[in-house]
């Protein structure tokens, strides 16, 4: 069918609850997707940082066939080879030690949140509330819901659980925010949705001390941030701070839903059996999946990789804010996380159309910022081209913005 029906049907059978572009995927090769027309776009945004290994990797499509052949899904009333194998693989590289497998971020970080109210339940302590920040984001169910931190995704859906919102990078207001109710802190390394805000130095490390002085857990979100994509496996690698758990998903399966949660040895009997469950999650093809995406990081070289192209994309980032100061307000991102942060008055998700016009798919991240966050796989010739699209789309709207300027004078 051609892309006209397909939108025809789109219009009259879809839930309206999106506001897609005019662009019926088909098919993909590593950065490029193929609309069922054959236009050709190059992928930037890896859907919103998910497809880490590119579209139609080998490995991942011979790991997927494989197993779909042997199983797809037998239930957590039994084991599976695939998911134990990951669960041991994720806990040698990241040094927690218990994996609990669901199908989404949103899913990884509502464990988070049961695993760390019931941790004190068990314990007859009565702590509940989860200190999160503005501009967070953790998802779309009710408990994710209540920790996202940007009020528009959370109004018209009533009440929610005891969360206390403050300024992200603030430690002092997590110091006043703090008291004996609070059973967690919940914290992104990176924003990604809220505007590519980087955490400052020291930030989570601050939030380390705070909870264990006040007898809170530390939850890291490294939904979007995991996997390689900051350049190092866990967006706070390096950082020095030990969570209690933390979420996983998007790129850990290269494109298959899969979401998880790890935890320390002292979480392990949090969520005790009936407490929790999912019955996709853990389930041998997405594990399966998982595994290969993890060969594939380690024999391409691909988490070292993001952070030199990261480098080489906040360099052209830059360039592109030097150039057109009327319309850019700054770069800022980590790895192959990044965002272009436009003047105020532009907003972001109206520049995309152009964009993806010109043959580039980009995201918007908050009110003004374009974010990239292509597949790990993407070479420096093509985060070339996306810049070089972005700088004629730039150009156009520095020309827009003169011209009303000079109508004005
Ligand atoms: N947490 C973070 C940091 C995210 O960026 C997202 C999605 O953008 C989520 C959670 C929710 O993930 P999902 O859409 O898979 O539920």
């Amino acid at each position: 069918m051609k892309s006209d029906a397909l939108l025809d049907s789109a219009k009259k059978h879809l839930y309206g609850n999106y506001k897609p572009s005019p662009f019926v995927v088909e098919r993909g090769k590593g950065c490029e997707l193929f609309d069922v027309d054959g236009k050709r776009c190059l992928d930037l945004a890896a859907g919103v940082a998910v497809s880490s290994v590119g579209h139609a990797h080998p490995v991942l499509v011979k790991a997927i066939a494989e197993q779909a052949a042997k199983v797809i899904h037998a239930s957590n009333y039994y084991f599976n080879e695939p998911n134990i194998r990951l669960a041991e693989e994720l806990c040698k590289r990241t040094g927690f030690d218990r994996a609990f497998f669901c199908n989404s971020g949103a899913e990884a970080n509502e464990a988070l949140l049961k695993a760390a109210r019931h941790h004190f339940y068990a314990r007859g302590d009565k702590r509940q509330r989860v200190i999160a920040f503005h501009n967070a984001f953790h998802g779309r169910t009710m408990g994710a819901l209540s920790m996202t931190g940007t009020p528009k995704y959370r109004e018209g859906f009533g009440e929610m659980g005891p969360v206390t919102h403050v300024a992200y990078g603030d430690l002092d207001e997590v110091k006043r925010a703090m008291g004996a109710d609070v059973a967690a802190v919940i914290v992104e390394p990176v924003q990604g949705e809220g505007g590519v805000f980087v955490a400052p130095k020291g930030f989570l490390a601050g939030l380390r001390a705070l909870c264990n002085e006040n007898g809170a857990l530390l939850l890291i979100d490294e939904v979007q941030t995991g996997v390689g994509r900051l350049g190092r496996f866990l967006g706070h690698d390096g950082m020095g701070v030990k969570a209690d758990a933390i979420a996983l998903a998007k790129g850990l399966a290269g494109g298959v839903p899969i979401g998880a949660m790890l935890t320390t040895e002292a979480l392990a009997g949090a969520l005790p059996p009936g407490t929790h469950g999912s019955t996709f999650g853990g389930n041998p093809l997405a594990c399966s999946a998982s595994l290969a995406v993890l060969k594939i990081l380690d024999d391409e070289k691909l988490v070292s990789g993001a952070k030199e192209k990261g480098e080489a994309l906040g360099k052209m980032l830059d360039a592109l804010v030097s150039e057109f100061p009327q319309v850019c307000e700054g770069a800022r991102g980590d790895g192959l996380l990044r965002g272009l942060v436009l003047q105020k008055g532009f907003v972001a998700r109206d520049v995309l159309p152009r964009i993806l016009q010109l043959g580039v798919m980009l995201t918007a991240a908050g009110e003004r910022v374009l974010r990239f966050s292509p597949p790990l796989v993407v070479s420096v010739a093509e985060l070339e081209e996306g810049a070089s699209v972005l700088r004629k789309v730039l150009g156009e709207l520095q020309a827009k913005t003169q011209a009303g300027a000079a109508a004005t004078v």
